[in-house]
This record gives C-alpha cells, sequence and structure tokens, in this order.
C-alpha cells in the first residue's frame, strides 16, 4: 500500500482518505452476489475482504470523484448488472469519471514503473503528460483530455474466439464477470498504451497512444453527451493479450489454491447445492462449458 504524505491530485499536504482504485461498490456488488468467499487471485488461499485500496487522495478531492461515481453506478454499472438495460445514454460525467478511475490507476502504475524501469522512455514520457492532462482536467483547469480515448467494452457471451488458437481461453466468463483488475499496459512496437479495468465484465480501456493496427468499433465514450450499447461491439487490438493475461493468471491462482481452500470451496457448493442457480455465476458456468465443447 502507497503511504502518500500530499494529495495525489490537488497537492495540498493533509490527512489523507483511503482512496479505492476499482470504486467500492464494485466489490460490494461482486460480494453481493458471490456463492462463496471473494479471492484475490494474487493471493488464492486467503479470501479477500476489499478491493485495492492506498491513502492517495484528501476529503474535498474524493468529494469531487463520488459525485460522478454515483452516477455511473446508477446510470451503468447497477442496470447492467442487474440485466435490466443494455443501452446506456450518458452525459459528461461518465467521462468524467473514467478519467478519474484510470487516472488513479496510471498514477499509482507510474510510481511503480519509475522505481522499476519496466517500460521505455517513449512510452513512460508519454504516461507522465497524459498523467498530467487528466489531472488537470479533474481538477477543473482544462475541459478535455487531448487525444486519450476512452472505450467501454462489455464483455458478454461470447460463443467463439477468433485470433490466436495456440491460447486456449480457460473458463472467460465466469473470470470476466467476477474479476475486478485495474492496471496500465504498454506496447512499445505498436505504440499502444492504455489502463484496463474489469469491473466484473464491465471492461474500461483507456488509450494513451494507438497504435495504426487497433480497431475500436461501438467501444467509445465521447467527452459530453452519448449513448452505449452492450451489443455489437468489436475490438481488432493488442488489448486481446490482456484479456488473456487475466484468464491466465486466474488459473494460475486457482491451480496454486490449497487442497484445504479446495475442499472448503467444494462443501460450501454442495451446502448450496439447491440454490446454486440464483447466482449469477452459474450462467457464467454453464456458458464456459458450452465454449469448452467446440
Ligand atoms: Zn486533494
Amino acid at each position: 500500500m502507497y503511504q502518500l504524505k500530499k494529495c495525489a491530485l490537488c497537492g495540498t499536504e493533509t490527512e489523507l482518505e483511503l482512496s479505492h482504485i476499482v470504486p467500492k461498490m464494485v466489490m460490494r456488488a461482486l460480494k453481493k452476489t458471490a456463492v462463496g468467499n471473494i479471492r484475490n487471485m494474487d493471493n488464492p488461499n486467503v479470501p479477500a475482504q476489499d478491493s485495492e485500496k492506498h491513502h492517495m487522495l484528501c476529503a474535498s478531492c474524493e468529494d469531487l470523484f463520488s459525485e460522478k461515481e454515483t452516477y455511473f453506478a446508477n446510470t451503468l454499472f447497477h442496470p447492467y448488472q442487474k440485466k435490466e438495460r443494455i443501452q446506456f445514454d450518458y452525459d459528461s460525467r461518465l467521462h468524467y469519471f473514467l478519467t478519474s478511475l484510470s487516472w488513479r490507476s496510471l498514477y499509482l502504475d507510474l510510481l511503480d514503473f519509475t522505481g522499476n524501469h519496466v517500460v521505455g522512455l517513449d512510452a513512460f514520457e508519454h504516461l507522465i503528460s497524459c498523467e498530467w492532462n487528466m489531472r488537470e482536467y479533474l481538477l477543473n483547469k482544462r475541459s478535455d483530455i487531448g487525444t486519450i480515448e476512452h472505450h467501454i467494452f462489455f464483455f458478454e457471451k461470447i460463443k467463439e474466439i477468433s485470433g490466436n488458437t495456440e491460447v486456449t481461453w480457460v473458463r472467460p466468463h465466469a473470470t470476466f464477470h467476477r474479476g475486478i483488475q485495474s492496471y496500465t499496459f504498454c506496447y512499445e512496437d505498436d505504440r499502444t498504451y492504455g489502463t484496463i479495468t474489469n469491473m466484473m465484465g464491465i471492461m474500461l480501456i483507456t488509450l494513451y497512444s494507438k497504435g495504426s493496427r487497433e480497431n475500436w468499433d461501438r467501444t467509445q465514450i465521447v467527452n459530453g453527451n452519448g449513448r452505449i450499447e452492450a451489443k455489437d461491439q468489436h475490438i481488432t487490438s493488442v488489448v486481446g493479450n490482456e484479456f488473456t493475461n487475466i484468464l491466465k493468471t486466474a488459473q494460475e491462482a486457482s491451480d496454486s489454491m490449497s487442497d484445504k481452500q479446495k475442499e472448503k470451496i467444494i462443501e460450501n457448493l454442495k451446502a448450496k447445492a439447491g440454490q446454486v442457480k440464483n447466482y449469477p455465476i452459474f450462467q457464467d458456468w454453464i456458458s464456459d462449458r458450452e465454449l469448452d465443447k467446440d
């Protein structure tokens, strides 16, 4: 956990609040609909209680973000998770919220990158300037974020997976719909840099730089009024690799789970056997099995 001294957004030296990277309500929704305990992929043997959080923002900057977060929760997140709607009309508050989310994740990843030299100079400089632009926008000092693009990709039921046939996707429905992740990726050969956040199948991908082979159809969130639909979305992107990485990490985590933990899960499922079909993950298991058959 990072322990910052100054507010990451406004720079004020004051008591900082514990900020969640992925909003708390996503974790709450995951817990509420879970069959058993929620597990953290970094340590599958200990049930996770909460999503990643850091002392990062002052109280007034937290307030600045929370109104837009509520807007996102009510306009998109909950209606989608409850399967009430697949079409969402939005205003500029959505763009602001998505910026605040990717910015938090990027800010912390840049602290990591600085210490560990994991990205090249071009990527690093570009990400730093994007972090700055986003911060100025979040502080209402500018009205746009330049060429940075936000995309929302809804992980709907997939019937087939095209592309890299060497990679087998293990349990994609259960993994994406029951997952919460956020991190920054860099494909330096393509010059595609971005932050990916999975909120239980609602994938936010913020592109700081977009290589020439990138093709995103019906996914972009504009800075203003617009409409997004959870259907007919198509992506041709290096981000496909990140989807594969998330699945691989989940598989490794489940492989490394101790026998005792596995036993606990099976016992829990047996105890709930009659009701398990009422949980959202049931449909994901079915979808994953249908995918395996082909
Ligand atoms: Zn602040």
